[in-house]
């Protein structure tokens, strides 16, 4: 199938061949025909299917075919993102896929000065891409009009429910004019209870549109599970990323403090890191990220809140360094690689700490993950499971960030400092270069239960620093 029989304009046809698409994705085939009926949506769809264009493509070509013929453009679109990363790259999508429209965009976002973005709402823009706090905060100064608000998209509202924006958006909400009198758009990776009652509050009759199994992980995804030892994984993903010659590799840690030293650590290893998370400011996460994706910086690590929308063509490694609090996040964080069709590869560095996440995400997914002990990194039998320490990451689906942090911008919910346990990383002598040997797990053992001889012994003093300190 085409993309010439969805109906789209010759405008929009021609910037999508030349964006070199022959043939558009599940998502796009279904929601640009209902979209541009002007109906309400709700859709299951993970980032990387397409999503984007799903909903750009058609609301610039509703725009144009009604165009505003007073001189003042108000805002007739839109959009909100949960982070400044996915609202660059939805204003992205929508100049390229609008170059050869007289349609005007902005993209408004926190951690930069609001005063260039005051000046380009003040020429009048037709679709604006905002997050909520910077959006709250025009509207609070007056610089920007949203009672002509026409189509409302909420990208990714899951990830907005989970950073604590749902007061945000009811205010945002409060601007608009009333829900039944515009056309109403929601995405969401995954439908958890509170995005069905946004969408009952919000969408009017909506059309349901989903394409992947819900909650389901992209199937060109390779997913593997290497059980090692935490205080081995810095030594194992360098390893890895060395031995298997990865030249863009996305890692996830569950903590800024974490993904700092981890950065820092891969550095001293010969590999060029850089980290981002929502402590950085937006002109360091620009760059890391334009680094990343022109090759220069080999590793990004990156915590869930920052790394939530990226979109890198052709990603083929994530890694995930700790496992995520929240099973969702797991899915998000491997939406990174397998995009549009392309293969991709997931990796879960999971100690014995982390089994009780791996059963929730394996629950999630309703399937086992294939787990590989590698030859070399096999973890050691007598080392017990300590509680997970949260850090200012830390965050469970009960815990949604408050809102003062929240309008901040991206960064996560802070918790006072937990008393770190420190741990040794032990010297295990040489490095073998690891074969692999697929194990499957069978039901996971107390730690005690194992033979004598493999049990941990404390005076083996494995106290030292961990990579999961959560500053
Ligand atoms: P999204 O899910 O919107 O974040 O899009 C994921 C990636 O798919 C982006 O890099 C898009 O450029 C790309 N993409 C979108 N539509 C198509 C298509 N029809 N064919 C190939 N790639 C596409």
């Amino acid at each position: 199938m085409s993309f010439d029989t969805l109906g789209l304009s010759a405008e929009l046809l021609r910037a999508v061949s030349e964006q070199g698409y022959t043939e558009p994705t599940p998502i796009q085939r279904k929601a640009i025909p209902v979209i541009l009926q002007g109906k309400d949506v709700m859709a299951a769809a993970q980032t990387g299917t397409g999503k984007t264009a799903g909903f750009t493509l058609p609301l610039l070509q509703l725009l144009s075919k009604k165009p505003v013929h007073n001189g003042l453009r108000p805002v007739r679109v839109l959009v909100l993102t949960p982070t400044r990363e996915l609202a660059a790259q939805v204003g992205e999508s929508i100049e390229t896929y609008g170059r050869h429209l007289p349609v005007k965009s902005a993209v408004v976002f926190g951690g930069v000065k609001i005063n260039p973005q005051i000046e380009k709402l003040r020429r009048g823009v037709d679709i604006l891409v905002a997050t909520p706090g910077r959006l709250l905060d025009h509207a609070g100064q007056k610089t920007v009009d949203l009672s002509q608000v026409e189509i409302l998209v909420l990208d990714e509202a899951d990830r907005m429910l989970d950073m604590g924006f749902i007061h945000d958006i009811r205010r945002v909400l409060a601007l608009l004019p009333e829900n039944h009198s515009r056309q109403n758009l929601l995405f969401s990776a995954t439908f958890s209870n509170d995005i069905k009652q946004l969408a009952h509050r919000l969408l009017n009759h909506p059309e349901l549109i989903e394409v992947a199994r819900r909650n389901a992980t992209a199937e060109r995804i390779n997913q593997v599970v290497h059980p090692v030892d935490k205080s081995r994984k810095r030594e194992l993903l360098s390893h890895l990323i060395g031995s298997q010659n990865w030249r863009q590799v996305l890692v996830f840690t569950r903590t800024k403090h974490g993904a700092n030293r981890l950065a820092q650590q891969l550095e001293r290893d010969g590999l060029h890191a850089a980290a981002i998370h929502g402590n950085k400011s937006q002109g360091a996460r620009t760059r890391a990220l334009a680094g990343f994706k022109n090759g220069d910086v080999r590793v990004l690590v990156a915590t869930d809140i920052a790394a939530r929308g990226l979109d890198i063509d052709q990603l083929p490694h994530v890694v995930n360094y700790e496992l995520p609090n929240v099973p969702e996040d797991y899915v998000h964080r491997i939406g990174r690689t397998g995009r549009a069709g392309n293969e991709g590869e997931a990796v879960s560095l999971v100690c014995v700490d982390e089994h009780k996440l791996l059963r929730d995400i394996e629950h999630l997914l309703k399937k086992e993950i294939t787990s590989v002990v590698l030859d070399g990194y096999a973890p050691d039998p007598g080392i017990r499971a300590e509680p997970i320490q949260q850090g200012k990451n830390g965050r469970g689906k009960s815990q949604p960030r408050k809102q003062n942090q929240a309008r901040r911008g991206s960064s996560s919910v802070q918790k006072p400092a937990a008393a770190q346990k420190k741990f040794n990383s032990e010297d295990r002598g040489g490095k073998s270069t690891p074969q692999k040997a697929v194990q499957k797990r069978g039901p996971r053992k107390p730690a005690g239960s194992q033979p004598k001889s493999q049990q941990h012994r404390p005076s083996q003093g494995r106290e030292r620093a961990s990579l999961l300190g959560g500053g």
